[in-house]
């Protein structure tokens, strides 16, 4: 099988999968935006997405970056999220590239990332990653330190945090993930009642290959997949 063919045929499997589960949880389509995970993947294969309609796609490296947003420049339509662990010294890679970086975890990162978008002279849509999982190795922010860090928000005019991000650990069973699910959509609820200036919690990214319906059906707005369209990663 060609390998745009493979791609698009993965693309059709996971929105249909997308649709069944907004079905069965009573959400409209509309409401989830289907970012497709490329690390590792080459340029030819986000063409190969791309020409199947998608739209938005997410890199976890800077220089990877970078080097794929130069290579696919003439597709004008095309979004970029930045969704990995991001260093304060790879802030340029991704601040005026970015549709929206998911991965915020630090008082100190948002003033990077608010220092580079004031000198491009733009906003910078962020998420604050959280972990809800209580696992040392994972990124993310313990949401005790939610509070605290979206008040640092209201300091930073070139940096709005758009919403919450979490990655659970990999379960072999998806329904393990569905109680931190719930906890972010939780937490984003509690905030809405007390509006900070920069912060507007309308957006919940959550849900990978294992776990994306579950994610959708606990309120997810972005879903990450990269291993169900792209196949595995060397
Ligand atoms: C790699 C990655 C994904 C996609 O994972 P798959 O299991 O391949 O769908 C999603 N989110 C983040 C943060 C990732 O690093």
């Amino acid at each position: 099988v060609p390998l745009a063919e493979e791609i698009s045929g993965r693309l059709a499997e996971v929105r249909d999968r997308v649709a069944a589960a907004c079905a069965r949880s009573g959400r409209s389509l509309d409401a989830i935006t289907l970012v497709c995970v490329t690390k590792t993947v080459g340029a030819d294969a986000i063409r190969a997405a791309h020409a199947a309609g998608a739209r938005n796609f997410g890199e976890n490296y800077g220089q990877e970056l970078r080097d794929k947003a130069a290579a696919l420049a003439d597709l004008p339509d095309l979004r970029w999220h930045f969704i990995g662990a991001l260093q304060r010294n790879k802030v340029k890679y991704a601040v005026g590239r970015t549709r929206l970086i998911h991965s915020v975890d630090s008082a100190a990162l948002l003033e990077a990332i608010d220092r580079r978008a004031a000198d491009l002279g733009l906003v910078q849509e962020i998420l604050v990653e959280l972990n809800l999982s209580d696992e040392a190795s994972k990124s993310g922010i313990p949401e005790e330190a939610l509070p605290a860090l979206l008040q640092t928000l209201g300091r930073l005019p070139a940096c709005r945090c758009v919403g919450l991000m979490t990655m659970p650990p990999f379960f072999d069973d998806p329904e393990r993930a569905r109680p931190l699910f719930a906890r972010l959509r939780h937490l984003a609820l509690e905030h809405a009642g007390r509006p900070l200036p920069g912060v507007e919690l309308r957006h919940l990214s959550m849900g990978m290959s294992g776990d994306f319906e579950v994610a959708i059906e606990e309120g997810a707005t972005l879903i990450r997949v990269g291993t169900a369209i792209f196949g595995a990663r060397a």
